[in-house]
């Protein structure tokens, strides 16, 4: 048998090794990061600066498209529209990695404040309509609630539901789009954005809200985008202490439904009548 000393002894050294490993993982962590920190800063400030000299480009387009300096051949302003049309993409792109990188660096500030949702569903629902049409999609809204006076952040909501909408339409071949807004339980309204597009499998629901996901990862697929979309949405929901809830099945279209508190308070809201709750 060990003499007990040396038993003390080896219980020291061993605790003092895994103090020091401890140690080491925490610098690690930290330096991990502060990495992480600095790559979000970088994403911020990189799409930041990338999208004044995008505006000139979306401006100049736009002036000679309405033929400010002169006429343009048809093939001219053919291509004058390819220009603008493709420098709208990248900066939806833009915004996108900018709006993921100030929530994943904590620089996203909520502002809570009494609005009309109603109108303000009404009013970004009509910013997309022009894509809807150009793919034939009916664009409907109900608005079924007698309130829908709330607390809560504008422009959160007016960008979950950008990024629903957006989706929605991107992911629906022919058929419609349909935005409901109404009332939810435990004092919450419930909006939902509802397609009749190539529906998302229930296996697929919960990878699609982590960032870079897409059901379709290849490189030949059909559909652009950055896969950071409904990774900020989720974020967003957060902020506005929401509840999301996805509702689809392969080939059945997908509906995707937003529990927002009417007001602000101290714990979380939970979701409504879930298939996946998140
Ligand atoms: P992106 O649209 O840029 O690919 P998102 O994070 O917004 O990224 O969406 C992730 C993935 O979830 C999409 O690539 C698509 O596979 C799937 N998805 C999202 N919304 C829908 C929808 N309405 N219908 C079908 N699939 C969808």
């Amino acid at each position: 048998m060990m003499p007990l000393d040396q038993v003390h002894h080896l219980y020291q050294t061993v605790l003092t090794r895994i103090e020091e490993v401890i140690f080491e993982i925490e610098k690690n962590n930290q330096a991990l990061m502060e990495a992480s920190q600095l790559k979000s800063q970088f994403l911020a400030t990189m799409s930041h600066e990338l999208r004044t000299p995008m505006n000139a480009i979306m401006g100049f387009s736009q002036m000679l498209m309405l033929e400010q300096y002169g006429p343009l051949s048809p093939r001219q302003a053919d291509m004058v529209e390819r220009i603008f049309n493709n420098s709208q993409n990248l900066l939806s792109l833009l915004n996108e990695v900018l709006d993921f990188s100030k929530l994943e660096a904590g620089c996203w500030d909520v502002n809570f404040q009494p609005f009309d949702t109603a109108r303000l569903i009404k009013g970004t629902v009509e910013e997309l309509r022009s894509l809807a049409q150009k793919k034939n999609l009916n664009l409907i809204v109900i608005i079924d609630t007698e309130n829908p006076e709330i607390c809560s952040d504008q422009s959160c909501i007016r960008r979950i539901l950008i990024n629903l909408l957006g989706n929605a339409i991107k992911f629906t071949p022919q058929g419609s789009v349909t935005v409901t807004l109404e009332d939810g339980p435990d004092n919450t309204l419930k909006l939902t954005v509802q397609d009749t597009g190539i529906g998302i499998a229930p296996e697929d629901q919960i990878l699609i809200f982590e960032a870079f996901r897409q059901v379709d990862q290849t490189l030949t697929r059909k559909h652009s985008g950055t896969g950071l979309g409904l990774a900020i949405v989720k974020s967003l929901v957060q902020m506005i202490q929401g509840g999301i809830t996805i509702t689809s099945q392969r080939g059945e279209g997908a509906g995707f439904t937003i529990a927002i508190p009417r007001t602000p308070q101290q714990r979380r809201i939970i979701a409504i009548d879930a298939e996946v709750y998140l």
